[in-house]
C-alpha cells in the first residue's frame, strides 16, 4: 500500500454507516432486546479489532459487519447468528476468550464461536488433517447448523474482496472454495451464494476465460434483454389477466455454469443456448400456491410449446434441500429453447436462501430434509469403522456427481470428470507427463494407466522417457486434452514413420520403371483402397505392402508413362492456355465457351452464375471452374499461378447449376409442404434431394437444387426465410460435406 492517507473520522463515522445498513438489513426478525445484543456484540468486535486493518487497507471491522449482513440479508439468519458473525474472528485473532463471550453473550454464543473459531485454518495443512478437520467442523455442524452458514458467510465475503491478496492465497482460497464450500453451500440449498463462490473462484482460478465469457455476455446484453422482454410482457399480460399476482423475469446462469456446460458438451460459447431461465415469482397462499403454479404453467405452454421430456415438478415432491420449484422449458418465439421456472415467493426465497428460510415458516422442521441431512451426518461421524479420509470421500461422494478432485503428491487439487483415468491425470499434470506415462500410484498402491480414479485419490504418476503415446489409450482417456495430444502425438509419429515409407516405396518404384510422381502415387493409394497417400507410404513403411503388391499393380495397370510426368503437364497446360489465347480473350466465358473448351465445375466449392469465379487447369480434367472464396483457391493460387486463367459467367439463363441449402426453424405441420411448394412450384426450381431432421420440435433440413444464378439463389433463400417457422436458411459451400 503507497501513501495510504487514512482520515479516522471519516473512517468512524463510514463504519457507523455500515453498522446501521446491517441494522436495517436484520430489522425483519429483530425482537424486543435483540439491538442491544447486536449493538454490544458491534461494540466488542470493533474495541478488539481496532488496530487490526485488512490486506486493503480497509479497518477489519467492514469484514465481520459485511458477513453479519450476508448471513442477514443473503441467508436470512437471526440475532443469534448475526451476534456471532459480528464476533467470528475476535477469539481467533484478538485477546477475547471464549470465557469472555460465553460471560457477555452466554453460551449458545460461545459454542457458535468456539465452532467457528475451529474450523478457520482447517485447509492449512495436508489432505490427512484436513479430513480431520473437516470431520469436527461437521460434528460442530451436528450440533449447530449456523456454524456452517456463518462460516459460508464469512467465506463469501473473503472471496469478493480477494483483489488485494497475494496471487498464491487468491488460489488457494479459490481451490478451497470449488472443492468444499460452493459443494456444502449447494447441499444447504443456498444456491445464490453456491453459484456466486463458483465464480468468484473461477475468476481467480481460470481468469482468461472468466473475462472472455464475461466479455461475451456483455456484447449480447441488449439483444438477450429485448428478448426476455418480449417473452415476458405477454406472460405477464395474462397471469395478471387471471387475478394472479407475479414477477416474471430473465435470470442470468452464472459464468461457471455456462463454462460448465461449454466443457461438457464440448460447445463453443455461442451454441450455449440457454444463457438465462425465465423466472415467474407468484404472490400466493399457502393453502393456493401449488394450483396457482399449475395456472402459470397452463399460461406459459398456450403461449410457448413446451417441451414434454423437460418438466421437473420439485412442487409436488421437493428436493432433498428443501427447493420446491416447477420448471418447463419452452421453444421462445424465435425457435430457441427457454427455460421457464415457476414457483411462489416462499418458494422462492427457499431456493435462494435454503434452509434458514424454511425456519422462517416453519416453527419446527422435525421432518425437514436438513434435519435427515444432519442425522446422516451424525450417523457416518458415530460411525467408528470409518476414519477420517474415508468419510471425506464418502462426503465428497455425495457432493458431486459429474466431476472428481484428486490430489497431487504435494497435496494440490486437481478437478477432473468422472470416469477420469489415471492417464487423464498425467495429462491434465502437463502434456510431457502424460505423453510418457507408464503408471501411477494411486494412494501409493500402483495401479495402470486405464485405472478409474474416485474421489478424494491421490496420484502419483510414474513416468519413462522410453514411453510414447499408444492408440488404445484412446479407448479409456476421457478428458479432450488427453485425447487431443494422445492424437496429435499419434499422428506425429505415423508422418515420421510415412517418411521412411516414402523413400522405401521411392526406390522400388525405380525399380520396377514406376515414375514417382503425385499421379501414380495417387493411383496407388486408390488401388489399395488407402484414404490418402500418408497412409500409402505408412503401410509401406510397416511392410504391408511389398514389392509383391505393388508388381500386382503394375500388371494390372496395362500401360505405364514412362515418360516423365512433368513435362506431359506442361505440354497440356500450355495447349490449353493456347486454345484460350487463340480467342483472342484471355478471359474464360463461361457458357459460351462450352463446346469448345472442356471445363467443369470444382466440386470443393460449387460455384454458380453470379459467384466470382477462375479457372484451374488441370491435366486430366480440363479447366476447374472455382470460387474466389473457394477453401482450395488460395492454395491453388500460390502453387501453380500459371495454370490460373481469370472467368467470368456470361448472361446465359438456361443453365442450372446445382447448389445446397440449409434450413433451421421449428418443425410446424406442413413446413415441408410449404417448403417445397415456394422451391418448386413458386421458382421453378428442381430439387435434387431433400433431408430433413427433425429433434425436439426443431427442424434442420438440407435441399439440393437447381438454380440458375446468385440473383435466382438469394431471391430464393429470402423467399424462404418469410415462411413461418423458419429460421435460418444458408447456401453451403461443399455438396461434398452434405451428403
Ligand atoms: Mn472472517
Amino acid at each position: 500500500m503507497k501513501d495510504l492517507v487514512i482520515d479516522l473520522e471519516v473512517e468512524k463515522n463510514e463504519i457507523l454507516k455500515r453498522y446501521r445498513a446491517l441494522l436495517r438489513a436484520c430489522k425483519s426478525t429483530l425482537e424486543k432486546g435483540d439491538k442491544r445484543m447486536i449493538r454490544k456484540a458491534f461494540d466488542m468486535a470493533l474495541e478488539s479489532h481496532s488496530d487490526m486493518r485488512r490486506k486493503s487497507g480497509e479497518p477489519y471491522i467492514y469484514h465481520p459487519i459485511a458477513v453479519a449482513q450476508i448471513a442477514a440479508e443473503e441467508i436470512g439468519l437471526g440475532t443469534t447468528s448475526i451476534v456471532c458473525a459480528l464476533l467470528h474472528d475476535v477469539v481467533e485473532d484478538t485477546d477475547v476468550t471464549l470465557d469472555d463471550i460465553e460471560r457477555e453473550f452466554g453460551k449458545k454464543v460461545a459454542k457458535i464461536i468456539d465452532g467457528l473459531t475451529k474450523i478457520s485454518g482447517v485447509f492449512d495443512t495436508n489432505s490427512s488433517l484436513q479430513a480431520e478437520n473437516f470431520r469436527k467442523m461437521l460434528l460442530t455442524l451436528a450440533d449447530d447448523v449456523r456454524v456452517i452458514l456463518i462460516k459460508l458467510a464469512d467465506r463469501l465475503h473473503n472471496m469478493r474482496t480477494m483483489e488485494f491478496m497475494p496471487r498464491d492465497k487468491q488460489l488457494k482460497l479459490s481451490s478451497e472454495t470449488v472443492y468444499l464450500y460452493a459443494p456444502l453451500a449447494h447441499r444447504l440449498g443456498l444456491y445464490a451464494i453456491k453459484s456466486e463462490l463458483e465464480d468468484l473462484s473461477m475468476k481467480y482460478m481460470e481468469r482468461e476465460t472468466y473475462q472472455f465469457i464475461k466479455n461475451k455476455l456483455n456484447e449480447k446484453k441488449a439483444e438477450r434483454e429485448k428478448f426476455i422482454r418480449d417473452f415476458s410482457e405477454p406472460v405477464k399480460k395474462i397471469v395478471e389477466g387471471q387475478g394472479l399476482v407475479a414477477d416474471v423475469f430473465g435470470r442470468p446462469k452464472s459464468i461457471h455454469s455456462i463454462w460448465n456446460k461449454m466443457k461438457k458438451k464440448a460447445i463453443p460459447f455461442e451454441e450455449v443456448y440457454d444463457l438465462f431461465a425465465i423466472r415467474i415469482i407468484l404472490d400466493s397462499t399457502p393453502e393456493n400456491e401449488k394450483a396457482d403454479c399449475w395456472k402459470a404453467y397452463s399460461i406459459v405452454t398456450d403461449l410457448y410449446r413446451p417441451n414434454p421430456d423437460r418438466l421437473r415438478d420439485w412442487i409436488s415432491s421437493p428436493k432433498a434441500n428443501g427447493y420446491e420449484s416447477l420448471h418447463t422449458t419452452v421453444m421462445g418465439p424465435r425457435g430457441q429453447w427457454v427455460e421457464v421456472q415457476i414457483r411462489t415467493k416462499r418458494m422462492n426465497e427457499i431456493a435462494e436462501k435454503g434452509f434458514a428460510a424454511h425456519w422462517k415458516y416453519k416453527e419446527s422442521s422435525t421432518d425437514s430434509g436438513l434435519d435427515l441431512w444432519v442425522q446422516k451426518v451424525r450417523d457416518l461421524l458415530k460411525n467408528p469403522e470409518s476414519n477420517a479420509l474415508d468419510f471425506l470421500d464418502d462426503f465428497k461422494m455425495n457432493l458431486f456427481s459429474d466431476e472428481i478432485f484428486i490430489f497431487t503428491p504435494k497435496g494440490a487439487l486437481i478437478q477432473l470428470p468422472l470416469n477420469a483415468t489415471a492417464l487423464d491425470f498425467a495429462f491434465e499434470i502437463h502434456t510431457d507427463v502424460g505423453a510418457s506415462c507408464i503408471g501411477a500410484k494411486v494412494n501409493h498402491k500402483l495401479v495402470p494407466l486405464s485405472y478409474k480414479l474416485q474421489n478424494g485419490d491421490q496420484v502419483e504418476i510414474i513416468t519413462s522417457s522410453k514411453q510414447v503415446p499408444k492408440e488404445d489409450w484412446l479407448n479409456f482417456v476421457v478428458t479432450a486434452k488427453a485425447k487431443a495430444k494422445i492424437k496429435s502425438s499419434l499422428k506425429e509419429e505415423k508422418r515420421r514413420i510415412a517418411e521412411t515409407g516414402k523413400e522405401i516405396l521411392e526406390r522400388k518404384l525405380k525399380s520396377l520403371k514406376i515414375t514417382y510422381n503425385s499421379e501414380n502415387i495417387h493411383k496407388l493409394s486408390y488401388y489399395f483402397k488407402l484414404p490418402s497417400t500418408l497412409d500409402l507410404f505408412f503401410e509401406v513403411a510397416k511392410g504391408t505392402i511389398d514389392m509383391k503388391d505393388l508388381k500386382e499393380y503394375q500388371a494390372s495397370e496395362k500401360v505405364i508413362e514412362n515418360k516423365p510426368q512433368d513435362k506431359i503437364e506442361a505440354e497440356q497446360v500450355q495447349s490449353l492456355v493456347r486454345t484460350l489465347k487463340a480467342k483472342d480473350a484471355d478471359m474464360l466465358l463461361i457458357g459460351e465457351d462450352m463446346q469448345k473448351i472442356d471445363y467443369k465445375l470444382a466440386n470443393c466449392c460449387n460455384p454458380i452464375p453470379g459467384d466470382d469465379v477462375f479457372g484451374f487447369v488441370t491435366v486430366s480434367d480440363g479447366i476447374k471452374i472455382h470460387r474466389t472464396n473457394c477453401p482450395n483457391a488460395a492454395k491453388l493460387m500460390a502453387n501453380y499461378g500459371y495454370r490460373v486463367v481469370k472467368a467470368k459467367w456470361t448472361n446465359q439463363q438456361e443453365l442450372a447449376f446445382l447448389t445446397g441449402l440449409r434450413i433451421t426453424g421449428i418443425d410446424e405441420v406442413g413446413l415441408i409442404n410449404q417448403l417445397t411448394t415456394v422451391i418448386s412450384h413458386d421458382f421453378k426450381v428442381n430439387i435434387r434431394s431433400i433431408t430433413v431432421d427433425s429433434d425436439n420440435g426443431i427442424f434442420e433440413g438440407t435441399v439440393m437444387i437447381y438454380v440458375n444464378d446468385t440473383h435466382h439463389l438469394d431471391n430464393l433463400t429470402k423467399r424462404l426465410k418469410m415462411i413461418k417457422g423458419i429460421s435460418t436458411v444458408t447456401r453451403f459451400d461443399s455438396i461434398e460435406k452434405a451428403s
